[in-house]
């Protein structure tokens, strides 16, 4: 741990356990945290589960470290979040049974053991124990170890996506993600659950939220080529199908997605939803409609996803045409970042997706003059000055002013031309 994780990470998991000690309670860090430790990946998602109360737990950790902490009494789970905003979740160990398929399981405080045999993956059943005599030694009761030095995915037990069939969108984001395998005996399971109803019968809410995660991962792409092997793409519609053009869009959101993480890091944008469009692009508006009002996005998507599929083609064949680059910057520049660059990805001509990418760089999207410097140069105050700016914001898009003095000498050839009556 010491050579993987940060210093002030380590010694906080040991207080954990120290703590853990004087209560006479157990500690453990589990799940992703610690499937990422073993492997050698960054992950700072750290998810602690104590034997006994996680919540005293949770409470008396934060007085101690005057850390602020979040419960949730129905789950026994609570955030604790220290001085300098690093969060860690803390739950209470517990077993779950499940009263029917694809339903919320009822859950009771448990052992570690217990709450490890619940988990959806082997490799996912792996604890680290953070109690000062065992700091440091792997629970691995699953055989998570073997599997993730084999690069396998593997479940429980045979009835594990029965259980919950949220799992066979987590088991393929894994298996992505990470470039492991399904281990045989889970394919075949899988396939099985493909078939069944209940997939299709999990709540909006919960499928909108597997959905997004999908389409969040690093590479969503091969992700929905091998739900695609399972024919699963069917619980986002039942007419989407993996087609080479869809690859290929979703190969060119790919690549303008990295384009605007290299330019426009600071522009946070949300990455699943540039993939959505992408896949609602290849269906029909009908069917568009049905999905969405499947799925349960936040406010506001549902209708941009439909505006785009419904204005989006028109818009396109009028970008495809030959629009100057402040043509392109006025007919677009009210649209959310997301759609941009699902236009930028899916318009094929390279100069067509620069004009875009103009919207990305305000600072070559401004006039070097404002009002101010019209004043100094003899302009009378008004709305007049708002016509000169934006003349001026055309003229530097299209290339007709790159400098300052370009621009004096715009406005002035503007003033003395035949169309200053309109300046007036
Ligand atoms: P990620 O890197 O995607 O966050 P993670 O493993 O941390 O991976 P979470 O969704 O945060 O994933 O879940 C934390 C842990 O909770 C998992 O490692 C797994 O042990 C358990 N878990 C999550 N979802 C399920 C599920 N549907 N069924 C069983 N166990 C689950």
């Amino acid at each position: 741990m010491k050579d993987r994780l940060p210093a002030p990470l380590v010694s906080l998991l040991h207080e954990a356990g120290e703590l853990a000690e004087q209560h006479r309670v157990r500690v453990y860090a589990v799940g992703g945290f610690v499937r990422d430790l073993l492997l050698g990946v960054t992950n700072l998602d750290v998810d602690l589960v104590v034997e006994g109360n996680g919540i005293a737990f949770a409470r008396t950790f934060a007085r101690k470290r005057q850390a602020r902490v979040t419960v949730h009494e129905r789950f026994g789970t609570a955030v604790v979040t220290l001085e300098d905003g690093f969060k860690f979740d803390v739950a209470t160990a517990r077993t779950e049974s499940y009263d029917s398929p694809a339903a919320l399981p009822t859950v009771k405080q448990g052992s570690i053991k217990e709450d490890l045999a619940r988990r959806d993956f082997t490799i996912n059943t792996l604890a680290i124990s953070l109690n000062a005599p065992r700091f440091g030694e792997v629970v691995d009761d699953d055989g998570g170890r073997r599997d993730l030095q084999n690069k396998s995915i593997r479940v429980l037990h045979p009835l594990s996506f029965i259980e919950d069939p949220t799992r066979v969108f987590r088991a393929v984001r894994f298996e992505q993600r990470l470039g492991f395998r399904l281990d045989a005996e889970t394919a075949t399971l899988m396939k099985e659950e493909a078939t069944r109803d209940a997939i299709q019968r999990l709540s909006p809410a919960r499928l909108s939220k597997e959905m997004i995660l999908v389409l969040s991962e690093r590479q969503p792409r091969t992700v929905l080529a091998r739900l695609a092997d399972f024919d699963l793409l069917r619980c986002i519609h039942p007419e989407l199908k993996w087609s080479p053009e869809l690859a290929r869009l979703l190969k060119d959101v790919e690549e303008t997605l990295t384009w605007h993480d290299r330019l426009a890091r600071d522009r946070l944008i949300r990455q699943w939803v540039v993939y959505h469009l992408a896949l609602m692009d290849s269906l029909p508006t009908p069917a568009v409609q049905e999905t969405l009002s499947r799925f349960t996005f936040p406010r506001g998507q549902t209708r941009r996803t439909l505006w785009v599929t419904q204005e989006g083609p028109r818009l396109l064949r009028t970008l495809n045409q030959r629009t100057t680059p402040s043509e392109v910057f006025r007919l677009l520049r009210d649209l959310p970042d997301e759609t941009l660059l699902f236009f930028m990805a899916k318009i094929q001509s390279e100069s067509e997706q620069q004009k875009i990418s103009t919207l990305f760089t305000p600072e070559s999207a401004t006039p070097v003059l404002k009002g101010n410097d019209l004043k100094a140069m003899g302009l009378k105050p008004g709305p007049v000055y708002q016509r000169v700016l934006d003349r001026l914001l055309d003229a530097r898009l299209d290339g007709e002013v790159t400098t300052e003095a370009d621009e004096r000498e715009f406005v002035a050839r503007l003033r003395s031309s035949a169309s200053s009556a309109d300046l007036s």
